[in-house]
Order: structure tokens, then sequence, then C-alpha cells
């Protein structure tokens, strides 16, 4: 019962509606509205420790619970809210509302950090570090316990503004990770560059690992080459106990995925890391894998 109410459990969204211009004005629309009207919500995934499946970390993504349409996938809405000036707005709201639960969870004894997903369009904009910076001390919650994910992507973007951005999330004492690690056009020297903490390999490395040695040659080599650079690996998309033991084998710092657990509501979350906590490791893995 708790489970299928998991903020994870949300619908696919209907291809046909990202072709169709009349749909795709309409829903543009009900964004602009969005964030006024409640309809956003935050979903919480854990990241947990490679060798004690303790949870390291809880990432914030993002839901729309449209009226009509039910759930809306980021996957969808993201861009969209990007092509057209409204990802502002509502990466402000994550901001004021992932610091606001950060400071719920740490109240209830909870140690993990606090992961939100930045867009390209966060990056360009000047304030971007004040806005975190000011959520954080309304909260009184410390820089380093909070996560930025930046997907590789953006990045490797070299434009002075977002470049900038990276330098004061460091200065600020920010805990940066580089996310979907692998797909984008990774410049290694340039990775060396970047002020980040950690780094996320894509999900279709890890989805791969099974059946194929490229996929297990290429997590192999991005493991050693951040430990070389003092960054942290996580895997996203873990789904198998075949996939986990590769990824604890290549040395693969933090894991993260539906084997673990699905993004669930904050309430849920809390009552998982708790419950999680008193479980001896061997056994964790069973136990989540049947919540
Ligand atoms: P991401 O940051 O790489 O997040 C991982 C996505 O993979 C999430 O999809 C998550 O639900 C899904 N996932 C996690 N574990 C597994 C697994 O084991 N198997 C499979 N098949 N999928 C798994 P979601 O929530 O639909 O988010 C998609 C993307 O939307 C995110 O990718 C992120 O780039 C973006 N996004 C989500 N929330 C936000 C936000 O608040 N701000 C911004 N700018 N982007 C967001
Ligand atoms: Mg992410
Ligand atoms: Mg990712
Ligand atoms: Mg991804």
């Amino acid at each position: 019962q708790v489970q299928h109410a998991g903020g994870g459990d949300y619908m696919v969204f209907d291809p046909k509606m990202a072709v169709d211009q009349r749909e795709q004005a309409e829903l543009l629309a009900d964004l602009r509205q969005a964030v006024v009207r409640g309809q956003l919500e935050l979903v919480y995934q854990p990241k947990v420790d490679a060798r004690s499946l303790q949870i390291t970390a809880a990432e914030a993504l993002l839901r729309w619970h449209h009226p009509k349409r039910g759930m809306v996938s980021p996957a969808l809405f993201i861009p969209l809210a990007e092509r057209h000036g409204l990802i502002g707005a509502i990466g402000n709201w994550v901001i004021d509302d992932a610091t606001r639960q950060a400071a719920a969870w740490r109240a209830l004894g909870l140690r993990m950090r606090v992961a939100i997903n930045i867009s390209a369009y966060q990056m360009r904009q000047d304030d971007l570090v004040d806005r975190l910076e000011a959520a954080l001390a309304r909260h009184n919650l410390q820089p380093g316990r909070f996560t930025c994910e930046i997907t590789e992507s953006v990045a490797m973007e070299d434009t002075q503004v977002t470049q900038r951005s990276f330098e004061r999330l460091r200065r600020a004492g920010l805990h940066v990770s580089i996310d979907d690690f692998g797909v984008g056009q990774a410049s290694l020297s340039y990775l060396r560059r970047l002020p980040a903490a950690e780094l996320k390999i894509d999900a279709s490395f890890v989805q791969d690992l099974g059946t194929s040695d490229d996929a297990r040659a290429i997590v192999d080599a991005v493991v050693k080459l951040a430990h070389a650079l003092g960054l942290r690996v996580v895997a996203e998309g873990v789904e198998t106990a075949r996939q986990r033991d590769l990824l604890v084998q290549l040395g693969c710092d933090e894991l993260q995925g539906f084997l673990f657990a699905k993004p669930m509501h904050a309430a849920q979350l809390a009552v998982w890391a708790q419950l999680a906590d008193e479980r001896p490791p061997p056994q964790a893995v069973d136990f989540r894998d049947s919540l």
C-alpha cells in the first residue's frame, strides 16, 4: 500500500503529447501556473554507501501533479521549462523546498546530505549561489551537507558565466556533483579543473555492465580516473544484484537505483532511512528490495 503511494510510481507521459503543438502550448500555460497552484512536489531517492549500504544522501526529483494529465515526467517538463523561461521560478522553488526539507530531516536526527539538480539555465544566473546561500542560512544548514548535481554536458559548457557559478559554488562550500557522467563530451583535462567532489556514472553504463565488456571497461576507467582526481564515484540506475556486485568490485563508492529504493515522499524516506539503520549490511539489500 505505502510503496504504491511512492513518488517513483508515476505514469510515463504519452509520447503523443510531445509532438502535438496545441497540447504543448496548453501544457506550457499550465506549467506557468504549476508553482503557484502548488502542483509541484519533490520526491527523494537515497544514495547508499556501496559497502555499508547506509544512506549517504537523498536526491530531490521533481514531480508535477497535473489535475487532468496526472503525473507529468520531469523528462518532459524540465526541457519545456528551460525553453520558455520557467525554469528559473521552478528552480527557485526547488531550492526553497529542498532546504526546508533538509532542515526538517536534520531536526529528526537524520544526517544524510540533500541533493538537488541544477539546470543549465540556473548555472547561467548570476544570483544562483546567493539564492542557495540565503536558503541555507535561513534554515541554519551547513553548505557542505547540500549537494548540487550538474550534468556533465552543462559542466562542460565553457561559457564564462557557467564557470563563474562553479567557482562560486566551490567558494560557498557547497558539495558539487557531476551528473550523468559519460554521455557528454567529457574532456578529461577539463574535468580536472572542475571544483567537484562527486561524479555520477550515467545509468546507461550501469545497465550494460552485466552484458558488455565495453561498459565494464568504461566504468573501470572512470572509477580510476575519478579516484585519481580525488572524486567520489556514485553509480546511478542500479537495478540488479549483479550490477551492484560488479560496481562494488570496480570500486564505486556509492550506489543509487531501484534495487535499493525508488524515489519516495519525504516522510517515507525518513522511515526508510531509520529502518535501514537498524539492519545489518548483508540482509539490507533484500529488505530494501521488498519495500
Ligand atoms: P537524474 O538527475 O539523472 O535522475 C535520475 C533519474 O533516473 C530519475 O528520473 C530517477 O527516478 C530515475 N531512476 C533512479 N533509479 C533508477 C533505476 O534504478 N532505474 C531506472 N530506470 N530509473 C531510475 P526522473 O525523476 O524522471 O528525473 C529525470 C531527470 O529530470 C533527472 O535525471 C534530472 O536530470 C531531471 N530533474 C529531476 N528533478 C529536477 C529538478 O528539480 N531540477 C532540474 N533542473 N532537473 C530535474
Ligand atoms: Mg541527478
Ligand atoms: Mg543522473
Ligand atoms: Mg540520469
